[in-house]
């Protein structure tokens, strides 16, 4: 048995691993992650175990055996690597990448100090000295003093900016004997110029009732996963606090995952409104050693809480307390780098190896996690009304059909319309909100609503420029039609329609109104979102129009009018989930509406009013929502009830991209018959930087199958050795390839 290990974290050095030899007594006490003494050398170095083979990579007598196993307490680094092996076995990918995922990177900067400069003399003394001082009409010493004598102690580097004090002044008094500087690393805080309001804030009776469930667990050492349901404002943020706070007050820090960068800083202000300068945000935009300084925060103990998108889950805490996931349904908490990890997953994983509990918050739950509750694998608790019982919206659904039928083949539909000219006269704000999804357009009939599906999997096709139709799961493709096979009529055809479209028949429509948009291209700058987003908030515009990112956590309290312009665009994104992405979208985007004292009005615009995601979206009916689309899943052997495996194939070469994924599927088809394989075919993006992209679906009830699966696909892509293609395996994708 020999153990691959690395004597030295840092990014540069993770490529780089030595075999030692596990010697007999430590075998099956060796783990992965497990701290080491070796000599690397000439000297005696600690390493960590990395992986753990049977075959030796140099001759047999000159591997060298394990010294010892480390004495000192479990560092944090051995579970990182622990979760990264687990991450590496789950996801795929190599245990570099994985480490590269989980380790914080080591890098060598000038360490900022912070000095202090203390008063080294007696009380007395310095009154004594501060009186001559004056005399003298030595101000600058005087003033120095003078801050000393009240304070006790001051930082080195506000006596020279604010009091004027110069590098000599200190020198001299340093070299008198009166004062003395004191270093020690100084950590750059990201959160520092945020103001402390201060917290007082009393929990209602259902707030209290999950709290004292979720704590006494955690006392107790029952360390679980929980799910809080309930809508935005209900008050899941002030129960994950209470809980935060009680584990801090025990040594035990926590992490919060929020989806995205842009909503980091409105979390962070009130987090640290309670917990102060016991709060930090770790994100993309932070730069290379800001982001080392928080990492190293954590570790020293600095710190209670991390808020952060998906990557904070790895911030390097002892002790971890809680990880909580709050819009747990997101999508953006699936990774799409290599290991494509899911954050939900890989936050209890980290939690077993830790001993922790996991919470999940979400108004719309993911069908996935709503089954592990189903299944008693999660507990769920439920928060039923907003704080402050205001009224949810009303909700009007428009079918487009009916609008074509009268000759209106506008974007507004006359019911949205008039609403629209009511709120704009009354100097009420108005979202319109376009579900888009991707870039592939779906083929569908205005007159009868009918979209063309895949006959084998249940999913739209994809209009492609060569005038076929196709399916992105099975290759399925037939040549695109000119008249719907439903009622003959000639309006069918790929629906697509940009934000930008849309802004310009609305100023038509209203030519006084001022308009906002916000979609990918108004956002790419630094602070894009942020601009307009305040803009929006400051009331310089009525209207905004944008993507999906605009229904997404922020509170604008004068908004009364939300419209979403056609709700079938994200019904029908060509994969399993357009459903439950419709249902989340449909409903947060009714939130928006009515979250000021005036009541709000939701329209939304489809072609197919009876779909059960509009209909269950206009009711706020989650339980009805999720037993119609579990049934569904079922049926169709998709997930949660089923696992489905991505194997996605790309090469430069589209000869050895053919020739390697139909070999998988050939293999998997003879050796593997209790399976089910879908494909090879053509990914979505058949061609993408000149690489050649296919790929391959399996299904299993077992996933623990499909991560065997996945383990054999890896050895026979090793031993074909390819010389371009690379493949990348995706489990439960969130999206397609
Ligand atoms: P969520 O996280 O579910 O969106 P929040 O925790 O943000 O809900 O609560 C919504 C608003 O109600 C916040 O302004 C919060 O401070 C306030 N709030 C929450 N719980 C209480 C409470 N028990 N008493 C008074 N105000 C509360
Ligand atoms: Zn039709
Ligand atoms: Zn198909």
């Amino acid at each position: 048995m020999y153990a691959d290990i690395i004597v030295d974290i840092s990014h540069e050095k993770l490529d780089r691993t030595f075999q030692y030899l596990i010697p007999e007594k430590m075998r099956g006490t060796i783990t992965i992650g497990m701290q080491v003494e070796v000599m690397f050398g000439n000297s005696r170095r600690t390493g960590y175990v990395i992986d753990i083979t049977d075959e030796p990579k140099l001759a047999v007598d000159k591997i060298k055996p394990i010294d010892a196993i480390s004495p000192k307490a479990v560092p944090i680094e051995s579970e990182l690597i622990a979760l990264a092996a687990w991450m590496r076995r789950s996801y795929g990918g190599t245990m570099n990448q994985a480490l590269k995922t989980v380790l914080p990177v080591k890098e060598k900067r000038v360490v900022q100090k912070k000095q202090t400069i203390l008063l080294r003399i007696d009380r007395e003394e310095a009154c004594d000295l501060l009186e001559q001082l004056e005399r003298k009409h030595r101000t600058a010493r005087a003033r120095l003093l003078r801050q000393l004598l009240e304070h006790g102690a001051v930082d080195r580097q506000l006596v020279i900016q604010k009091l004027n004090i110069t590098q000599a002044v200190i020198r001299a008094m340093e070299e008198q004997g009166v004062i003395s500087i004191e270093s020690e690393d100084r950590f750059r805080n990201p959160v520092a110029h945020f103001e402390q309001k201060g917290y007082d804030l009393t929990l209602n009776e259902m707030q209290q009732e999950i709290v004292e469930a979720i704590d006494s667990d955690f006392k107790q050492g029952a360390y679980q996963t929980y799910l809080i349901q309930g809508v935005t404002g209900s008050g899941k943020t002030e129960v994950y606090m209470e809980l935060i706070a009680r584990a801090a007050a025990l040594g035990r820090p926590s992490i919060v995952l929020i989806p995205e960068i842009a909503l980091t800083f409105q979390t962070a202000m009130r987090f640290y409104n309670r917990f102060g300068d016991r709060v930090s945000i770790l994100h993309s935009r932070l730069s290379a050693g800001e982001r080392y300084d928080q990492f190293m925060r954590a570790k020293n103990g600095e710190l209670d809480v991390m808020i952060g998108p998906r990557s904070a889950l790895f911030t390097p805490f002892e002790n971890l307390g809680y990880i909580i996931i709050d819009e747990e349904h997101e999508g953006s908490y699936k990774s799409e780098n290599v290991p494509r990890f899911h954050a939900r997953e890989t936050a209890v994983a980290r939690a077993r190896l830790a001993g922790a509990s996991v919470i999940l918050g979400s108004a719309t739950p993911s069908i996935d996690i709503s089954y592990q509750a189903q299944l008693g694998k999660c507990r769920r608790f439920c928060l039923k009304q907003r704080v402050n019982e205001r009224a949810l919206p009303q909700c009007h659904v428009v079918d487009l059909r009916e609008e074509l039928h009268s000759g209106n083949r506008s974007i507004l539909s006359r019911k949205l319309r008039e609403l629209m000219e009511e709120r704009l006269a009354k100097h009420q704000q108005i979202m319109l909100f376009i579900n888009r999804r991707g870039m592939s357009a779906f083929v569908s009939c205005r007159e009868c609503g009918e979209v063309i599906k895949c006959p084998h999997c249940d999913v739209s096709l994809s209009l492609h420029n060569n005038g076929t139709m196709k399916c992105h799961y099975c290759g399925y493709e037939v040549p695109a039609i000119r008249n719907c096979p439903k009622c003959g009529s000639k309006y069918i055809g790929g629906f697509r329609a940009g934000t930008q479209k849309i802004e310009q028949a609305v100023q038509q429509c209203f030519p006084n109104a001022r308009i906002l948009r916000m979609d990918y291209d108004t956002t790419r700058g630094k602070d894009g979102h942020a601009h307009i987003l305040s803009a929006f908030a400051n009331e310089e515009a009525d209207i905004l129009v944008g993507t999906q990112m605009i229904v997404k956590g922020h509170d604008f309290p004068k908004v009364t009018l939300v419209g979403v312009l056609a709700a079938d665009l994200s019904l029908y994104a060509g994969d399993y989930r357009a459903t439950e992405r419709t249902f989340e979208l449909l409903t947060q985007a009714a939130g928006r509406a009515g979250r000021g004292e005036i009541p709000g009005e939701v329209v939304i615009q489809t072609y197919q009013p009876q779909h059960m995601a509009i209909q269950t979206a206009k009711e706020q009916d989650y339980e009805s929502f999720y037993e119609q689309e579990l049934a569904y899943r079922e049926m169709m052997c998709y997930p949660p009830v089923w696992n489905l495996l991505m194997v996605a194939i790309t090469s430069p070469s589209e000869s050895e991209a053919q020739i390697c994924s139909e070999m998988l599927a050939g293999w998997l088809r003879e050796n593997r018959r209790e399976l089910a394989i879908i494909g090879p075919t053509d990914a979505m993006l058949a061609k993408r930087n000149d690489n050649y992209r296919k790929v391959l679906y399996i299904k299993s009830k077992n996933y623990e199958e499909l991560i065997d699966v996945k383990d054999c696909l890896e050895r026979l892509i090793f031993e074909a050795n390819y010389r371009q293609t690379s493949v990348q395996f995706d489990f439960n994708p969130m999206n397609g390839f």
